[in-house]
């Protein structure tokens, strides 16, 4: 904004001011302003158009006929005042009538009048109405009286809301786009939903535009500004921000954003017309969406998504409105939205309200899409342009089966929607009924099916689904949703709730996974670094094993629970073996201790490990001895065994479970622990879907802990195979692989009857 542009503008703020604060109607207060304006931009003509019961409305008018004033109505998109509203974009015009879109209204007798400037009054991103000039000279308008006009169009969407003139379902009626649209993502959760779209981190509700006090705007600002680089700053040094994805890109940019001089004088200026210093942050932000959205170009689109967020950072540091869509809490059923998700940020929301998740990252291991999965909520991921498109309170209609979500859509578009729910629903219904069916081979082998779980929400899957047991109770859960590190007490009445729930279906512990993508911000590592390379890191067992105390605290925890029952310890990434003699150490340590208080003891304790650390599969003759049981962890082993990072969007296409070198490696472990009485499962995500369990059935697995979702489908898979048939093909596919191993078993699948898709 020039400062030519901020003197205009501040004159008429003052002025607008005055009127707004007056106790006059809001009728005689919309005709002061048009007259305040009309003089203050010395221009012939001003005029108000708000929406009313989806129609642009002429409320106020100074230099065009009075009696236009109710009379005159345009719908959105129609004529030049609603193309503006319509396209939420400025016009400014030399010869109104020489615009495609120009319609003429004879009541107004605006005939005469041959120069028009018109910007939108926006309202929650949406435009409410429009403000406009008009002159006899047929001339442009200059930059620094469009700016203006921007300026005091903010000021009057206050007015305007205050005034209750538009009502609050007139919001939704105009926006940059109204009608349907239709994108396509990487279905991450199956499933289908409905809801309004939520933003994980809110736009900011602007409630104030005209300063009173314009030295401490500009205060407020300038110390806004030193936070949001200092958070910046703090994130580049820790490379924290996000979960994978393309972290030095985006911090870069960032970082070029929050130093930019242009953009914090722009916003200075601003502040000198009047404005409070979250209007001019929005006022300045407006006005870049604008220019930008006439540029063409998706790498630059890009970039303004960044300036939005940093923008909004902005916004929320100086307004003080710094939760989350979680801490507000939820009203309607929702479909939540962000560029990434932490599995604790997740945890956070009601799931009853939690309906669907969009992200603009994502990938299909990723930890915070295992949560969802586990809560059965529907995840569609790497959305490019996600938020440019979809608004706040935007109907969304999710089918992450087919890997779209459809944006305000039509009421046809909605019935179609409702008509596949409720066949999704049947299929639903339809493995619901399997629950009491067991999951017994064609060739009659009995399969073990149980499910993950984390939280005590979870327990009831187990009767619902009717699982055999929990074969990966990830502790961490519990961890991840505290805001402070649970005390022992607590770990012990999760654990026995837990038991107790179970009945005499087993329940296999996992000691700690924390770290990865798994952050607690209240556990660091010792020298208070960042980690370049988390899943790699400091994480699961070598964290528990250098935190004796917090080991040693879940051990006791564990064997309390456990008074009197069975109970299945297992701990995750163990890369050697004297990793798991150093942890069951520590448990037999705290048991001894027990003793010796002569407190109530587990009847027996297994120990198990995980194997997702190729390493260990090297050394797995020397630690099968001292195992009850191994569970296959092949969200972490595929990451390392194809070194890609499992969290990291760009590679999620990367890799196939259907390789022979992930099928190769199960069946080799399989071959070297079979002379060890150790029971051997698979508790990766792969395990729960229906190809690839086939698969590992195929190579010898006959123990599976899956998502509580995939029980039905894997059941029903289980009960079509025939064990010697799919061992015969696996053995031959795997000795000699064919190019595409997928298509190979896709077709058998579908030759045998057992899976078509
Ligand atoms: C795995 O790595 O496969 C696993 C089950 O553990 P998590 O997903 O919790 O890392
Ligand atoms: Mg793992």
């Amino acid at each position: 904004m020039t400062s030519a542009a901020a003197a205009a503008a501040r004159t008429i703020l003052t002025r607008l001011h005055e009127v707004m604060a007056s106790r006059s109607h809001a009728q005689a207060k919309l005709n002061t302003v048009v007259e305040v304006i009309g003089e203050g931009l010395d221009s012939e003509v001003c005029s108000i158009y708000l929406l009313r019961e989806g129609m642009l409305e002429l409320f106020a008018t100074r230099g065009l006929a009075q009696e236009a004033v109710h009379v005159t109505r345009m719908s959105v998109g129609e004529g030049l005042v609603g193309t503006i509203a319509a396209n939420i974009e400025t016009l400014n015009l030399a010869e109104a009538t020489a615009h495609p879109d120009f319609s003429y209204r004879p009541e107004t007798g605006e005939e005469k009048f041959h120069s028009f400037a018109g910007v939108p009054i926006v309202r929650r991103e949406r435009a409410v109405g429009v403000l406009c000039v008009q002159h006899v000279d047929s001339r442009r308008y200059e930059e620094v009286e469009i700016e203006a006009l921007q300026t005091v169009a903010m000021v009057l969407s206050e007015l305007i809301s205050n005034a209750g003139l538009v009502d609050d379902e007139d919001y939704g009626v105009s926006s940059g786009q109204t009608g349907p649209e239709l994108l396509r993502g990487l279905t991450l959760v199956k499933g289908l939903a409905g809801g309004m779209a939520v933003y994980h981190q809110p736009r900011v509700t602007i409630e104030h535009v005209v300063a009173e006090d314009t030295e401490a705007e500009r205060q407020r600002v300038y110390h806004a500004f030193d936070k949001m680089r200092e958070q910046i700053d703090r994130m580049a040094a820790q490379a924290e921000f996000g979960v994978g994805g393309e972290h030095e890109e985006v911090l870069e940019t960032y970082k070029m954003f929050a130093y930019d001089e242009g953009w914090a004088r722009r916003i200075n200026d601003a502040i000198d017309s009047g404005l409070t210093a979250e209007a001019a942050i929005e006022r300045v932000q407006q006005h870049t969406r604008m220019r930008m959205r006439q540029i063409d170009d998706p790498l630059l689109a890009d970039r303004m998504h960044d300036l939005e967020d940093l923008s909004n950072r902005l916004l929320r540091i100086v307004s003080g409105q710094l939760g989350t869509a979680a801490s507000k809490g939820l009203r309607n059923d929702t479909i939540l939205i962000a560029r990434n998700l932490g599995p604790a940020e997740l945890l956070e929301y009601d799931r009853r309200r939690l309906k669907g998740v969009i992200l603009e990252e994502g990938s299909l291991t990723a930890h915070v899409v295992i949560v969802a999965r586990a809560m059965g909520v529907p995840v569609l991921g790497r959305i490019r342009g996600l938020r440019g498109i979809v608004r706040e309170g935007d109907r969304l209609l999710l089918d992450s089966d087919a890997g779209i979500v459809t944006v305000r859509p039509s009421q046809v578009l909605v019935e179609a929607f409702e008509a596949r729910f409720a066949k999704s629903r049947e299929r639903q219904a339809a493995y619901a009924a399997l629950r009491d069916v067991e999951p017994v081979t064609r060739d009659g082998t009995r399969i073990t099916v149980m499910i993950n779980a984390g939280l005590r929400d979870d327990m009831p899957n187990l009767n619902l689904t009717g699982a055999d047991g929990i074969g990966l109770f990830r502790t961490e859960f519990q961890f991840l949703v505290s805001a402070t590190l649970p005390q022992r007490e607590r770990q012990t009445r999760l654990y026995r709730d837990v038991l107790d729930a179970a009945g005499d279906r087993p329940v296999v512990f996992r000691t700690v996974d924390i770290g990865g993508d798994k952050v607690l911000p209240y556990l660091r590592h010792n020298d208070g670094e960042g980690e370049e390379n988390p899943a790699m890191g400091w994480r699961a067992l070598r964290v528990a094993l250098e935190r004796e105390g917090l080991l040693k605290a879940q051990a006791r925890a564990l064997l309390e629970a456990a008074g009197g029952r069975m109970l299945n310890v297992m701990f995750p990434m163990v890369s050697e073996p004297w990793e798991f003699d150093a942890a069951r150490d520590v448990f037999e340590s705290q048991l001894a201790f027990l003793k010796r208080r002569k407190k109530p003891l587990p009847k027996a304790i297994r120990y198990g490990a995980m194997l997702e650390v190729p390493a260990l599969a090297e050394q797995l003759d020397i630690l099968a001895p001292k195992l009850s049981f191994l569970s296959i962890g092949t969200n972490d082993l595929t990451q390392f065994l194809f070194a890609a990072d499992r969290s990291n969007p760009k590679l999620a296409a990367r890799y196939d479970w259907l390789s022979p070198s992930i099928l190769r490696f199960i069946r080799r472990t399989l071959a070297t622990i079979a002379p060890y009485d150790v029971e051997v499962s698979v508790c990766g995500e792969m395990g729960g879907r229906q190809l690839e369990a086939l698969a590992l059935i195929g190579v010898g697995i006959r123990r599976f802990s899956i998502t509580p979702a995939a029980v039905g489908p894997i059941k029903e898979l289980v009960r079509k195979v025939d064990i010697a048939r799919i061992s015969a093909a696996m053995n031959g596919w795997l000795d000699s692989p064919p190019p595409n191993f997928r298509a190979a078993l896709e077709d058998w699948a579908c030759a045998h009857g057992i899976t078509c898709d």
